[in-house]
């Protein structure tokens, strides 16, 4: 009798080595300083600062960095934020809690990300920000967006949780626009369990920053907006502690997609999601473009066989969402963004499922694509 392997999930989250996590804590239990900018706090931020090359600041989630991203621009409340129908629905939540109105742009036909024509089309006296989403780990037209930004005189943020380290032009993707939101949540690669952080070019607003993600406080007078966003010492412990194993689980990665280039070569009916030109390839996915009853049927033939690829993106203001209504789209293309949800199909990646893992999802889609 063979044995049934195991199940193959989409994603694990990378875990440190409990004796390093241990160690970290040590002087933890000693101090106990849990936060508010305690040492292991600062040591994650220095580590990151280093690694990214700009001005990192820790804080409690993904989704607070991107509210305080925004926030950061000194926006008129209630003003219009153009983004792409396409992400996570804390991109949009983001910019409705900090009293936004999103304006929804549809995105490029060939990469998926925010087209800077239809951003171009959807802006309003009343727009004040761009929140553009490198979606799938798929660098955005940064160029393109920082220009339109430049001309209209709008902030501009970009989510990098998907993207955290996509190189772009020779330098981390997180160096652009005005600010860029990292997550460090636990299916984000490296992980403080919850966090995030948001990234500056340069410091000049970084004080800023400080204040708002504690509580509006300047030297104990709370001069400006503020909410509690700080990160724990507990959750810097575990970042620290799995950030060793990030560079091998990155090439651990990176290996995992040749394989998967490799059994699906001359496969038709499918395509693999390109990396824009002059930026790296994702960490966090390997994405299929297909039709989409040949989708369904594939993933039909994944989950009969174990395995769980990532649940498609819905359109965020699609029917029966609380955002649903219109996407201003380019001149030239028409409902890009409906469209792609439609094909798009990210497969398993991460180290643990090994090159046995691969060429049964191979195996798996190749059942319906041929
Ligand atoms: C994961 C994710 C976030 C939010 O990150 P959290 O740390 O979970 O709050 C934001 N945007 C996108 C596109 C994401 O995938």
């Amino acid at each position: 009798m063979s044995e049934r392997p195991g199940p193959i999930v989409f994603g694990r989250p990378l875990m440190p080595r409990q004796q390093d996590l241990e160690q970290l804590l040590g002087p933890v239990f000693g101090s106990a300083q849990l936060t508010n900018g305690g040492a292991l706090h600062d040591r994650l931020e220095a580590a990151l600062r280093q690694d990214l090359g700009g001005h990192v600041s820790l804080v409690s989630s993904g989704t607070m960095a991107l509210m305080l991203a925004l926030r950061l621009g000194n926006l008129a409340r209630g003003g219009e934020v153009i983004t792409p129908p396409l992400s996570f629905a804390a991109s949009v939540q983001a910019i409705d809690w900090c009293g936004f109105r999103p304006v929804f742009a549809d995105v490029e036909p060939a990469f998926g990300t925010l087209c800077p024509l239809a951003v171009e089309t959807a802006i309003t006296p009343r727009s004040v920000a761009i929140l553009a989403v490198h979606f799938q780990g798929i660098a955005c037209d940064v160029a393109a967006l920082e220009d339109i930004a430049r001309r209209h005189g709008l902030w501009l943020v970009f989510d990098a949780a998907q993207a955290p380290d996509i190189e772009l032009s020779g330098r981390n993707i997180c160096l652009s626009g005005d600010a860029s939101a990292l997550s460090l949540h636990a299916t984000k690669l490296l992980s403080t369990a919850e966090g995030g952080a948001v990234v500056l070019r340069e410091a000049g607003l970084a004080p800023k920053l400080a204040q708002l993600r504690n509580f509006g406080l300047d030297g104990g007078q709370m001069t400006g907006p503020g909410i509690n966003a700080k990160m724990s010492d507990l959750h810097a412990a575990f970042g620290l502690a799995v950030l060793p194993r990030v560079a091998q689980e990155r090439a651990a990665r990176r290996q995992l997609r040749r394989w998967y280039d490799a059994g699906f070569a001359g496969m038709p009916g499918a395509s693999v999601l390109p990396p824009r030109p002059g930026s790296s390839e994702s960490h966090l996915y390997y994405t299929l473009v297909m039709p989409s009853e040949q989708r369904d049927a594939t993933i039909a033939s994944l989950q009969a066989d174990d395995i769980l690829p990532r649940a498609p993106f819905p359109l965020l203001c699609g029917p029966g969402t609380m955002f649903e209504g219109a996407v201003v789209h380019s001149s030239r293309a028409r409902a890009v963004a409906q469209t792609l949800a439609g094909h798009y199909l990210s497969l398993p990646l991460y180290g643990a499922m090994g090159r046995a893992g691969v060429d049964r999802v191979v195996k798996a889609v190749r059942r319906v694509l041929g």
